[in-house]
């Protein structure tokens, strides 16, 4: 219930007024965002790396409506790109983009404003050393993001895509994706969807994601075991034993802040760990959803809210 109301503000732009005015650096944020700039994000992974970890860096925003908004958008990518490049970094970090944040949007030809916006910060990456990865939002928007990835493919073969077991076509597109080089990252899914399409019960959620992780792991492609949870972690290391699959030939990853101790463990085991480390000022959306994902956090919300006036 709290957490399918967490996620309904997380669209109220009432809520998100109020909130944003909160600093960066205000305890429950800086524990899922590590700071606004390229600087900052750059820091983050610099400190990362010295520990063995890899990077996904996700430049905050989402929903624009704005097609200067998702220009800077585009912008921000390149300067985080050229800086990782520039301090040594691009090996071991790459980038997240949500199509919504790069126009897919946008009325009219939304889609392949977006397509041509991802497409720049591709070809950005390639001249970096580095890759990037199409988050995925909510289900009204996974064929497109699916159809720009096919697209982006051509010429950007490295391209990562994300797939969330909660939907009922998860395993399906699990099958079409399990395809040599084919980056794939499994997550659970983190929007509000209706039970027409996703399972609601966090065990089917759970079945689901070991059927998808059996899939990836049985195919060609490289799997990217996107989760917290302790269980799945143990049983998509049984699966890549079970496939003979060496260590690098698939990677767990985590989001910035949310079990470091075990983000390390693994690395220091020498799987291919990789966090996720979001950073700019549009993180209204992604906290929302980090507190759905844990309602003990939303105590020590309220309690930054409140000491903040
Ligand atoms: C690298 C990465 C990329 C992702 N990309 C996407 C994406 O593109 N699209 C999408 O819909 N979702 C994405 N997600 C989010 C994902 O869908 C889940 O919402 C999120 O990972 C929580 O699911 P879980 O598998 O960790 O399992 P859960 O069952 O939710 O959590 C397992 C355990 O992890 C810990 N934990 C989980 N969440 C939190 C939290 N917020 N704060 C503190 N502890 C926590 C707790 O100990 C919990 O018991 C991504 C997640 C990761 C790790």
């Amino acid at each position: 219930m709290l957490r399918r109301s967490l996620l309904a503000l997380s669209r109220s732009s009432r809520v998100k007024d109020l909130v944003s005015t909160m600093p960066v650096s205000s305890g429950i944020v800086a524990r899922y965002v590590p700071g606004e700039t390229t600087e900052s994000a750059v820091e983050a992974t610099r400190r990362l790396t010295e520990d063995g970890l890899l990077v996904t860096l996700d430049y905050l925003g989402e929903d624009t409506l704005d097609r200067a908004q998702a220009e800077h958008t585009v912008q921000a990518y390149v300067d985080a790109l050229k800086a990782l490049g520039a301090n040594g970094l691009s090996h071991s970090a790459e980038v997240s983009v949500k199509l919504s944040a790069v126009g897919q949007a946008l009325p009219d030809d939304g889609e392949k404003i977006a397509l041509d916006n991802a497409r720049t910060i591709c070809q950005a990456a390639r001249n970096a050393g580095t890759t990037v990865t199409l988050d995925m939002e909510d289900h009204t928007t996974t064929d497109s993001t699916l159809e720009v990835l096919r697209n982006l493919r051509q010429d950007f073969p490295e391209t990562g895509a994300v797939v969330q077991a909660y939907l009922h076509r998860t395993e399906a597109d699990c099958r079409e994706l399990a395809y040599e080089g084919s980056r794939v990252r499994l997550c659970k899914g983190a929007y509000k969807e209706p039970e027409s399409v996703a399972f609601q019960d966090k065990h089917d959620v759970g079945k689901s994601y070991v059927r998808c992780l059996k899939v990836l792991m049985a195919g060609r492609g490289y799997p990217m075991v996107a989760s917290h949870d302790p269980t799945m972690i143990d049983i998509a290391g049984a699966l890549a034993a079970r496939h003979n699959r060496q260590r690098g030939s698939y990677e767990f990853q985590m989001l910035f802040g949310i079990r470091p101790d075990e983000q390390r463990r693994l690395a220091r085991e020498g799987e291919k760990m990789r966090v996720y480390v979001p950073y700019g000022n549009e993180w209204y959306g992604y906290l929302m959803r980090r507190l759905a994902e844990r309602p003990s956090n939303v105590t020590f919300f309220l309690h930054s809210l409140v000491s903040k006036s």
